[in-house]
């Protein structure tokens, strides 16, 4: 390597690519430096800062050619906040760039160069679309601080407003953080295991508007507790449900084993297309319902039911996908390792009247061959697994039995390069890949691929 980059140089750098955290990438006689705030496209000054033996990283000084796309982001703490990445380049240029990170995964790992990759389908709105926030509270220089932890860290960026969750969330974190003190209630401290509350959890329902309150506090008991509730009524006046979970434990889980009604119903529910589900404080749910519909709703197109197909959702969470398919294919079984997500999406089929969709619990990569080596035959295989990818176990199970054709729905597009690879090596031949973009403004991007044998 070349070592003409050193610490605190300063020069002016081209900035050719963005990293999955935001940061603008430019190579210096092939050296990469990472400068958090430069845009693609862009000339910037910089001053080199740490340099490791392959990378380096950089301080952005001045821009001396901005990119066309850089906008001044709207959110006043974003240069400080972890929860979003890339507020400072437009939507239109985000989409963009969500597209070159899938076409250049496809084509380096995947090798997939002639697969299409489609524009990826945006928000018309990319605001305001979170439907749940979980929002940390605690306590500096004698004031109450909430807001969202600062990248890879647990300090609190203060603010009281976040837009790209609901007002209701907005009106509930900074009216709690502003009367606390008035009520006598304390926030937790992590470090010594004291003080009360720990976080305020807001979900939403979309479609139907009904909201849910959950506040974590380290203990059960707590003399504020009525003048809390109130507090709630008075903030969000047809709040639907308030629930308190108990986390006593030195930890950075969120919640404790116990949960409680304070107010109201222990659910709130909402809808994608016509499937109705129902949401507790703690069950898992798409956090932005409208592009949900849009990634499912290309899952259903990739899958090109008839009526009569046997259809597998593996990694079915609480069955979204499957309840979306149960309607338009002869039977959908579902398969997920968290139980209770399985209890969610069995009382979901229910609450819809659904009678073919079956669940069952367990690794996918051990329950979809026992359903095979008892002789069921299925035609389509829908796909939707964690960051790290599908099972090796369960792509060996697949490229054995062939259904005809795979619709994988990916939320990371290398390990979804990486198991297309394994998948076309064994015959199978991706058609193409359409990404959609679930989290305006971060550096995330879903995808679903579509695949035939
Ligand atoms: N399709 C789901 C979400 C999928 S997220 C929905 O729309 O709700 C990925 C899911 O895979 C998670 O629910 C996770 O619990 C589950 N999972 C992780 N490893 C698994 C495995 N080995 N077998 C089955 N499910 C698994």
């Amino acid at each position: 390597m070349s070592f003409s980059v050193n610490r605190n140089d300063k020069m002016n750098v081209f900035i050719e690519d963005l990293t999955h955290d935001g940061s603008g990438v430019a190579k210096v006689d092939g050296y990469p430096l990472f400068i958090p705030g430069a845009l693609p496209g862009e000339e910037v000054d910089i001053q080199v800062g740490k340099t490791l033996k392959n990378y380096g990283f950089a301080r952005l000084l001045n821009i001396t050619k901005a990119s066309p796309d850089r906008v001044d982001p709207p959110c006043h703490v974003f240069w400080e906040c972890g929860g979003c990445q890339m507020q400072h380049l437009s939507y239109e240029g985000q989409l963009v760039q969500k597209r070159k990170t899938v076409r250049d995964v496809l084509d380096r790992i995947g090798k997939l160069p002639h697969v299409p990759v489609h524009p990826v389908k945006g928000m018309d709105n990319p605001w305001r679309y979170r439907n749940k926030s979980q929002i940390p509270f605690g306590e500096r220089d004698g004031k109450v601080v909430s807001g969202f932890y600062r990248s890879r860290t647990h300090h609190i960026v203060d603010t009281d407003v976040c837009i790209i969750q609901s007002d209701e969330a907005d009106d509930l974190m900074a009216m709690l953080k502003h009367e606390l003190h008035a009520l006598g209630l304390d926030t937790y401290d992590e470090k010594t295991n004291l003080g009360m509350l720990r976080h305020l959890i807001v979900r939403k329902g979309r479609a139907t508007g009904e909201i849910m309150v959950v506040l974590v506090t380290r203990k059960k008991k707590f003399t504020q507790k009525d003048a809390v509730i109130e507090l709630i009524k008075r903030i969000v006046p047809n709040v639907t449900s308030i629930m308190q979970n108990v986390n006593a434990e030195k930890t950075n889980v969120i919640f404790g084993d116990e949960t409680i009604l304070l107010h109201g119903k222990p659910v709130i529910v909402d809808s994608i297309g016509d499937i109705d589900f129902e949401i507790s404080a703690r069950s898992f749910y798409q956090v932005n319902p409208e592009q949900t519909e849009v990634l499912y709703g290309q899952a259903l197109d990739y899958a090109q039911l008839t009526g009569d197909e046997s259809v597998i959702d593996a990694y079915c969470g609480i069955g979204t996908i499957s309840l979306f398919i149960a309607q338009k294919a002869k039977e959908v079984y579902g398969v997920e390792i968290v139980p209770q997500a399985i209890e969610d999406a069995k009382r979901n089929a229910e609450l819809n009247g659904i009678d073919n969709a079956y669940f069952e619990a367990g690794p996918a990569e051990v329950i979809i061959p026992k359903w095979y080596a008892n002789g069921k035959r299925f035609d389509v295989l829908v796909v939707d697994p964690p960051r790290k990818g599908c099972d090796e176990e369960l792509l060996k199970t697949i490229l054995e039995y062939k259904p005809k054709r795979v619709v994988y729905v990916s939320c990371n597009p290398g390990t979804l390069a990486r198991d297309l690879r394994i998948l076309e090596d064994g015959g199978y031949r991706t058609q193409e890949v359409q990404p959609v973009d679930m989290f305006p403004h971060s550096s995330h991007v879903e995808c679903v691929a579509w695949l035939e044998i």
